[in-house]
Order: C-alpha cells, then sequence, then structure tokens
C-alpha cells in the first residue's frame, strides 16, 4: 500500500509513510472488509459511511503537516482511521463523530490498537468545531463541506493548516487553507469524494428517498 499507492503518488513525507506503514487498516472497518483493506479505494464501514481510501488519507495528513506534539482536529471519525495515523505521527488528536454508534466504535477500536491515550473522541457535530480543546495547529474535515466554516477556520492557532473538502454532496475539491496574522491562504490540491458533512455550518439532513416511505 505505501510503495504503490502512496510513494508511487508522490506521497514524499517520510514519516507519513512510517506512520500509514505502522497504523493496522485493517482494524478500522468491519471484519467483513477486512480482506480489501490495503487496496486502492474506499470501503464501507456502515451506517452508510466509508474509510477514505489510502491516499487521500495520506495526502490530508501530508497537507496537514502535522509535527511531535501538536494538536490536531478531526471532523468525521468514522472508526477511527485518520485518527490513529495523526496519533501515530505524535499529535494529541481530538475527533468528533456525528454518529454516536461509529463514535463508541471508534473509542474502541482505538484503545484495542494502542491509540486510546492519544486521541480523544467526541460526540456531536463538528461543524462547530470542538471550542474546550482550540486552538488547532491543523484541524482535517473528512467529509464533504458545502463551504468552509468559519468556526473552524476560528479555531485554528496562528499558522495553522485546515484541510477540508469543500463542492457538491458528491463531489468536492481538497482545499489546504492556512491562517496568517493578516490572511487566510487557500489552496486547491486535487478533486475528491467523501459522503456529506451534515450539521449546523454543513449540509442539511438529507430526506429519505421516496422508496423508504
Ligand atoms: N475519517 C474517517 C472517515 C470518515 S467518513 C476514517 O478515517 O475512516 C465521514 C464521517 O463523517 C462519517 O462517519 C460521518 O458520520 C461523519 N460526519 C458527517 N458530518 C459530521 C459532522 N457534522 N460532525 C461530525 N461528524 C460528521
Amino acid at each position: 500500500m505505501v510503495e504503490d499507492q502512496l510513494r508511487a503518488r508522490g506521497i514524499l513525507d517520510r514519516r507519513v509513510l512510517d506512520a500509514m506503514a505502522t497504523v493496522p487498516r485493517h482494524e478500522f472497518m468491519p471484519i467483513e472488509q477486512s480482506p480489501a483493506a490495503y487496496e486502492d479505494r474506499a470501503l464501507p464501514i456502515g451506517e452508510w459511511e466509508t474509510i477514505s481510501q489510502p491516499y487521500i488519507v495520506a495526502l490530508m495528513t501530508e497537507a496537514a503537516g502535522v509535527h511531535v506534539g501538536d494538536r490536531v482536529l478531526e471532523v468525521g471519525t468514522g472508526l477511527g482511521y485518520q485518527a490513529a495515523v495523526l496519533a501515530a505521527l505524535g499529535a494529541r488528536v481530538y475527533t468528533i463523530e456525528r454518529n454516536a454508534g461509529l463514535a463508541d466504535e471508534a473509542r474502541r477500536r482505538l484503545r484495542r490498537t494502542g491509540y486510546g491515550t492519544a486521541v480523544e473522541v467526541i460526540g456531536g457535530d463538528g461543524t462547530d468545531g470542538y471550542a474546550a480543546a482550540a486552538p488547532y495547529d491543523a484541524i482535517l474535515v473528512t467529509a464533504g463541506a458545502p463551504r468552509v466554516p468559519q468556526t473552524l477556520l476560528d479555531q485554528l492557532a496562528e499558522g495553522g493548516r485546515l484541510v477540508i473538502p469543500i463542492g457538491s454532496r458528491q463531489v468536492q475539491q481538497l482545499h489546504l487553507l492556512i491562517k496568517n496574522s493578516e490572511r487566510v491562504t487557500d489552496r486547491v490540491l486535487e478533486a475528491c469524494q467523501f459522503v456529506p458533512l451534515v450539521g449546523r455550518q454543513g449540509w442539511p439532513k438529507a430526506a429519505w428517498p421516496r422508496f423508504f416511505g
């Protein structure tokens, strides 16, 4: 996975490659998906949600420029894989998940794999960030947003990085925003496809399709 999918596609940060070689990705998905754990794609984790493709996790992690001791916020825990990769880089990680069942399961999996003390999983709407532990050196949003939530920019430290997919419910562009004293710079990294960020500063909850009644 690291050689063929990450390094071959231009992920060069040695520490990111090492972190992704260390974290057991198969522990962060339902057992029936684990034969495909190291394949080049996103996989279902239940509740209509997914674990992101390894390359996208690497790209976001590299862009976030995470160093040992950094305080990092993740919005959209899923089952906790990205949070574990951030912890493997030596960060103190706060991660928010709106689905309580996934949040509980992520806590269990992070504990089992040894990342339980470095990562705090918080239940709730992450579009409001998590003021209790702000400011953050980096914030990663792992669900697709219609626009940048101002609250997340407010919770970034000076020089902090926000990595966030912005676009429609179906397709987005991955943005890297850097907060400097006078202004925020914004760079597009590449196209991506995330599940929607649902919340006060995200998308409204989708209505069930008609055939569900
Ligand atoms: N980061 C995960 C993948 C997350 S998939 C990994 O490493 O595998 C996106 C997740 O975002 C889903 O679990 C979804 O429930 C969650 N999510 C969507 N909107 C959210 C919000 N407003 N706050 C917190 N979590 C949200």
